[in-house]
């Protein structure tokens, strides 16, 4: 993105498609327009902070009536790219990356799944439900990765094996990661990281975990829950 384009805040962009879902389901039920509030009690945050949010889309909405729910969503949808598909490459077909590859979500979102790479030479020609390829050795990452046009690679491998697969995507051209190995990866600048750590999330959660002491600590625990929603 150039400089001098004004980038929406990385916690707005992070709500965006909490929003999108909220208003694919208004839209189902045939809602045309959603106040502020409703929307903001469907994505389950606060009116005020989804206001500021969508007004970085310069969308304000209409004093009384609220927000358009087909033009909010179109404007969403341009601010986050999805008005194409977007092919994605998953690395790793283990128990993890196969039940990403078999769930039928992410292909009728956009985000068809061109390929699946392993090293396993178990694994390497079989098929996988979702893919239309068999499964590739990594060996020939870069030649898929041309052919599709990938941009977006998920990374499933063994934690020893995250950080060079990563390496190995960005050089075949791949300028998104979703990295699912519970590890830190590091990319150079350009390309886009998000990592999900399932143990982590769940050690978040043990966090707000009722517990039977009551102490100082736990009242400012109990604080913090209501902070975080
Ligand atoms: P999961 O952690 O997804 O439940 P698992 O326990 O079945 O998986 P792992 O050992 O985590 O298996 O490995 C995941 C997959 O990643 C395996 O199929 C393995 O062959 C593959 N793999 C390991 N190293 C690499 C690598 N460098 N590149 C691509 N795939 C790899």
């Amino acid at each position: 993105m150039p400089p001098d384009v004004q980038q929406v805040p990385a916690a707005t962009v992070a709500r965006l498609p909490l929003y999108l879902r909220c208003l694919e389901e208004l839209e189902q039920t045939k809602v045309e327009t959603v106040s502020s509030s409703r929307l903001a009690e469907l994505a389950g945050v606060n009116a005020a902070k989804l206001r500021k949010d969508l007004s970085h889309l310069g969308s304000y909405g209409t004093r009384g009536v609220g927000y358009q729910v087909a033009h909010l969503m179109r404007s969403i949808r341009f601010e986050l790219g999805l008005d194409e598909q977007s092919p994605v490459i998953v690395i790793g077909l283990g128990n993890l990356g196969q039940a990403l590859v078999n769930h039928a979500g992410f292909g009728d979102r956009g985000f068809p799944i061109v390929a699946v790479f392993d090293i396993d030479p178990n694994k390497i020609g079989r098929r996988v439900e979702g893919v239309d390829t068999a499964v590739e050795h990594l060996d020939n990452l870069e030649t898929v990765v041309a052919a599709h046009e990938a941009r977006t690679a998920i990374i499933t491998t063994p934690v020893g094996a995250a950080q060079s697969a990563t390496d190995r995507v960005v050089a075949a051209g791949i300028t998104s990661v979703l990295n699912f190995a519970p590890t830190v990866v590091q990319v150079p600048e350009g390309v886009a990281l998000r990592q999900v750590d399932l143990a982590l999330e769940l050690q978040i959660l043990s966090y707000y975990q009722p517990r039977p002491e009551t102490s100082p600590e736990h009242g400012a625990r109990d604080e913090n829950l209501r902070a975080a929603r």
